[in-house]
């Protein structure tokens, strides 16, 4: 059998070489964000083990110093693609010092906003590169940089200058190499993303087909051609956007030779189990089987207060009990006189998960391998399937849309696979995880129903929100009787890539609501608290 054509066989990639910088993986955002299909690999690539043709290639940035002994640098047969190529930073750099080793230290690091006088200036009429078509003479752009040119490469010309780079921006026009000191795809450079677009759309003449749309119908036919007309595939779901996404896909794909599998692990939100059964097989037609294990997980929780054992009890119990029904799957499907046997399993892998395991991490750094759910696959034999591992976050919601799940699973809050356990702190017991369950229905009950400013629901631009519940009972009185109950946690941040985050605040009336309902409302509750670290120093789950 044919092996199934990746995007970048489908798409017109434009292809970008990670040097080690915070913001490579941007570069390729941006990229998608323009409907241009991006794939960013190590900057060790090896252009001859490539298996198909970039219609250009990014350089990005990187901490290294191009004159040092053990900096990286590119495969010298990026020159013989014959196709356009840009280097941002150490990228440019690395080109200068391909084309004729002419970098250096400089006196002081550029860190910061900078003016770009883009050639000719004002009132000139000589021609503008077509890098910065469409954009104005001077124009803000980040830098952050210590090293720089100390002559043009030969044939190259100085397109843009700033005060403190006289080399901002380069180019070998003939050839259709491009080099900016500035980072163009940071929101810091405001106009950055034309100077991407003009380098993928209007030099690379990459076509702007990327959409959530095409891919969906190419990725049905690839894990159709994938696994075969009689293949079957499993999977675990949550509930959450990923998961609920993958599952549609493959029911699209390949009907009921998929076979998600939901572990009630005890710990998870209010109704979660039933509202999980009733999308995924009533609205999106999948073939679920939901495993109420809630008992058995809540048992072997008994007296376990470290955060690090609950982890660990939850993912051990989730995978054996996980193992237990496949085997019963694969037992029936044997039966099925049209399928064949289960030989995939599912994972949820998206996009940056696969861009940190291949990101350039040091000259002598060894690649961390990407990691599977507890060595499942492995121990029982089974391929991995990944249909989102092409996609960022924003594209998976997209294609959410697309697939017609309900926006209110597509915009979902993360929720940890331990659950409920690392949002009480100390020991889990049934009565706490009622009493979490139910102030946090009503904080998101609220959340839901209450609006900013501007209209948008508080749910929708809160990145991630919850109640969780604090080890200390305190005093509170109700109904003239002393309480002595528990006290409640509410968490809410707002974040974009959730590596840093800031606590949300709430306006007055909002936050008496709550604790008012939550005080009323939730028995055993003596105590409504309102969490606001930001991250760092705290972490946005509790434990
Ligand atoms: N390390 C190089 C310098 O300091 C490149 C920096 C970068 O790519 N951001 O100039």
């Amino acid at each position: 059998m044919d092996d199934p054509a990746p995007p970048h066989q489908l798409f017109d990639t434009i292809l970008v070489l990670d040097f080690g910088s915070q913001y490579t993986h941007l570069i390729t955002r941006r990229l998608r964000e323009l409907n241009v299909y991006s794939e960013m690999l190590p900057c060790t690539q090896k252009l001859a083990d490539l298996t198909w043709k970039p219609k250009g290639v990014i350089l990005s940035g990187g901490p290294y110093s191009v004159y040092a002994s053990d900096a990286p640098h590119v495969d010298p047969e990026v020159f013989n693609l014959d196709v356009p190529i840009l280097g941002i930073c150490y990228g440019l750099q690395e080109l200068a010092w391909h084309f004729g080793k002419n970098v250096l230290a400089g006196e002081k690091r550029e860190y910061g906003r900078a003016a770009l006088n883009i050639h000719p200036r004002n009132g000139q009429e000589a021609h503008v590169s077509r890098l910065f078509e469409g954009l104005p003479d001077d124009m803000d752009v980040w830098m952050s940089h210590g090293d720089k040119l100390s002559r043009l490469p030969d044939d190259f010309i100085t397109i843009a200058t700033s005060a403190n780079s006289p080399y901002a921006a380069i180019a070998h026009e003939s050839k259709e190499y491009y080099g900016v000191q500035f980072h163009p795809e940071v929101t810091h450079t405001p106009k950055g993303t034309q100077v991407i677009r003009n380098f993928a759309v209007s030099i690379c003449k990459a076509r702007q087909n990327w959409t959530m749309e095409a891919f969906r119908d190419k990725e049905v036919e690839r894990i159709r051609k994938l696994v075969g007309p009689k293949g079957q595939v499993i999977g675990a779901v949550s509930g959450g956007v990923d998961s609920t996404v993958a599952a549609k896909l493959m029911h699209e794909a390949i009907g009921d030779r998929f076979h998600a599998v939901m572990v009630d692990n005890g710990v998870l939100r209010k109704d979660e189990a039933k509202q999980v059964k009733q999308t995924l097989t009533k609205n999106l037609g999948v073939n679920l089987t939901v495993v109420d294990a809630s008992e058995r997980f809540l048992s072997l929780l008994k007296g376990v207060e470290d955060p690090e054992k609950k982890r660990k009890i939850i993912g051990n119990t989730f995978i054996e009990i996980f193992e237990e029904e496949a085997k019963k799957i694969a037992k029936e499907a044997e039966n099925t006189p049209r399928a064949g046997n289960i030989e995939y399993f599912l994972q949820g892998t998206l996009y940056p998960d696969v861009i940190e395991s291949i990101s350039f991490k040091g000259p002598s750094a060894t690649i961390k391998t990407h990691h599977n759910v507890g060595g499942l696959p492995e121990k029982m034999n089974l391929k991995l399937i990944e249909p989102l591992r092409e996609l960022f976050k924003d594209e998976v919601r997209a294609i959410g849309t697309e697939l017609g799940i309900a926006e209110e699973l597509v915009w979902r809050h993360p929720f940890p696979g331990p659950g409920l356990a690392i949002r009480i702190i100390g020991e889990v017991t049934p009565e706490k995880v009622r009493i979490v369950q139910e102030a946090d229905a009503i904080f998101m009950e609220e959340l839901k129903a209450g609006k900013t400013k501007d209209g948008t629901s508080l749910y929708r631009d809160i990145s991630q929100a919850f109640a969780a519940l604090f080890v200390d009972k305190a005093v509170g009185v109700v109904g003239d009787q002393r309480l002595h109950g528990y006290v409640i946690a509410l968490r809410a941040v707002k974040t974009t890539d959730f590596m840093t985050a800031k606590a949300y605040w709430f306006d007055e009336e909002f936050a008496s609501r709550v604790s008012d309902r939550i005080g009323n409302e939730v028995q055993g509750v003596a105590r409504v608290v309102y969490e606001w670290t930001s991250k760092p120093p705290a972490t946005i789950e509790l434990e």
